[in-house]
This record gives C-alpha cells, sequence and structure tokens, in this order.
C-alpha cells in the first residue's frame, strides 16, 4: 500500500484576495465595499470614504493623493481650496468636470492631511485599479508625487510632469497636484498645459 505524501495538517484554505473579491465588481459595488473597508488605520478616523465620482463612460479620468477634510466631510474628492484651484485649471484647459472621473490614491482621509503611508496604498490600491478597469479611460492624469509613484513608480514629479507615460496598456500624464500651485505660480500654467495634454489624448 503507497503511504501518503501527505502527513501533517489540512493545508489552510487559499484565502480570497481583495483583488480576487473585485474582479467581477460593478462600480456601485466597489463603492459599497469601499464604505465598509477596515482594510488599513485610515478607516478608524473618516466620516465618509471618498471613493470618486463622475460618469462610468468618462474618457479621461485624474488620481489625486487622498481625501483632506472637506472631502472628508462630503465623501467627494476635489472639493476643498485644491479642489477650487483644479476646477479654475480645469476651467482654463477646456475640460468640463462633470465628463470626467475622478479618485484618489487611498479613499479615506489620512490625519492631518499627512502623506499616506506605503502600506496604505498598497491596501487601497485594489479598488483604484477596479475602478479604473471599470471607467476603462483613454487616458489617465496623476495628480501630483503620490500617484505618480504608486503608478509608475517615478519619486520626482518635476521631471516626468506632463510627459505622457504609458505602462501596461494605459496611458498616464503626471502633473502637480492643484495643493501644490500655492508654492509657485508657473505650475497654475503648467497644470493647465497638461490637462490640455490629457484633453489631446481623446
Ligand atoms: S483607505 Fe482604502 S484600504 Fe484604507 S480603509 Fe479606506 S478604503 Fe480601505
Amino acid at each position: 500500500m503507497k503511504l501518503t505524501d501527505f502527513d501533517g495538517e489540512e493545508p489552510e484554505e487559499e484565502k480570497e484576495t481583495l483583488e480576487d473579491k473585485l474582479k467581477d465588481k460593478d462600480l456601485q459595488e466597489v463603492v459599497d465595499m469601499i464604505a465598509n473597508c477596515e482594510k488599513c488605520r485610515l478607516h478608524e478616523n473618516r466620516t465618509n470614504p471618498v471613493p470618486g465620482e463622475g460618469p462610468e463612460n468618462a474618457a479621461i479620468m485624474l488620481i489625486g493623493e487622498g481625501p483632506g477634510e472637506n472631502e472628508d466631510e462630503q465623501g467627494r474628492p476635489f472639493v476643498g481650496s485644491a479642489g477650487k484651484k483644479l476646477d479654475e485649471c480645469l476651467e482654463k484647459a477646456g475640460i468640463n468636470r462633470e465628463k470626467i472621473f475622478i479618485s484618489n490614491t487611498v479613499k479615506c482621509r489620512p490625519p492631518d492631511n499627512r502623506d499616506p503611508y506605503r502600506d496604505e496604498l498598497r491596501a487601497c490600491h485594489p479598488y483604484t485599479e477596479r475602478i479604473v478597469e471599470i471607467i476603462d479611460p483613454k487616458v489617465i492624469g496623476l495628480l501630483g508625487r503620490v500617484p505618480t509613484k504608486r503608478f509608475l513608480g517615478k519619486e520626482s514629479i518635476t521631471k516626468v510632469r506632463g510627459q505622457k507615460i504609458e505602462n501596461n496598456g494605459r496611458v498616464y500624464i503626471p502633473m502637480f497636484h492643484p495643493a501644490a500651485l500655492r508654492y509657485k505660480a508657473s505650475r497654475e500654467e503648467q497644470l493647465v498645459k497638461d490637462l490640455r495634454t490629457l484633453l489631446d489624448q481623446i
């Protein structure tokens, strides 16, 4: 009689990853999952998660860093002072905000507006990826250093801003975060220019 190879405990059933769980989910289901998410410490202090907003068939998507105080209160992206600046720049670039989809690398507000930690970015990334998959935009604008590092592995926003960069079959254009415009007036012009480049791709 052949002895069995197995001589111990039954192997643990393979755990279903967040990516597995998200695979067939539609946008509303992803939004619902985010609302109940406790995958990282940022859920502890959130008032409202901010999954993102915009039409599901948007050709342009913008991805920022994370919700601030106003966003946390309203559950909507870019509604505070940076959002106001973004709206102005979108208007100058000839882009209608209603027609684009806007989200963030983390969906819950980091305390005191600190940068999201690496483990928080990693934890939230499957949601962003699934949202990108569902929206399937022609081009994605990365607003600032955090999403640029997350999606393209580039450390310096100033070196890559305005460039069209292809990665995994998607087209990205890194650009300044609207909150960074207050440090240098010339950055506003650059953001408008980069938003126009975004528009040229569709
Ligand atoms: S930031 Fe993302 S991963 Fe963290 S709790 Fe919120 S939804 Fe979940």
